[in-house]
């Protein structure tokens, strides 16, 4: 069975994509600061013990993000990617066996912002367990 990606992980796959493969020259080839993913680009959280507040442009646009994570970020390169829309970010088919034969996009299983790995207690729940 393929190994599940981590969101730093896959963040790390995709930025090696943007460069061509030229891992070495990561740094060299970035756009820097102002892309969505810089931050986490070498599989480390580098805004750990920061107050993670950002400056990054998504479709064009210098926008402030307070709080950011991974998770966030990939969300903002996905709506960088689609052009702001949310629709098409859903609906992307860039994932692993697509019908099309498009390549898949590492980002694809965190393009919402959320884990889907983890699982998320609904109102009413404890531990899990829906309580009547
Ligand atoms: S941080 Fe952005 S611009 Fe830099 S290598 Fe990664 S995807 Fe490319
Ligand atoms: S998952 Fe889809 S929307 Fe996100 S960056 Fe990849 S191709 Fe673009």
């Amino acid at each position: 069975m393929k190994k599940r990606l981590t969101y730093l992980e896959a963040i790390r796959k995709y930025c090696i994509w943007c460069v061509g493969g030229q891992i070495y020259k990561l740094d060299e080839l970035c756009i820097g600061e102002e892309c969505p993913l810089y931050p986490f680009r070498h599989k480390r959280d580098t805004l750990k013990g920061t107050n993670r507040e950002v400056e990054i442009v998504v479709c064009g646009e210098k926008i402030k993000r307070k709080h950011y994570t991974p998770l966030k970020a990939i969300r903002q390169k996905c709506l960088d990617c689609s052009s702001g829309d949310k629709a098409e970010v859903r609906n992307c088919i860039c994932y692993e066996g697509n019908p099309e034969g498009v390549e898949p996009c590492p980002l694809w299983i965190y393009r919402m912002g959320k884990n889907p790995f983890i699982k998320r207690k609904k109102k009413g729940e404890k531990n899990g367990i829906r309580e009547n």
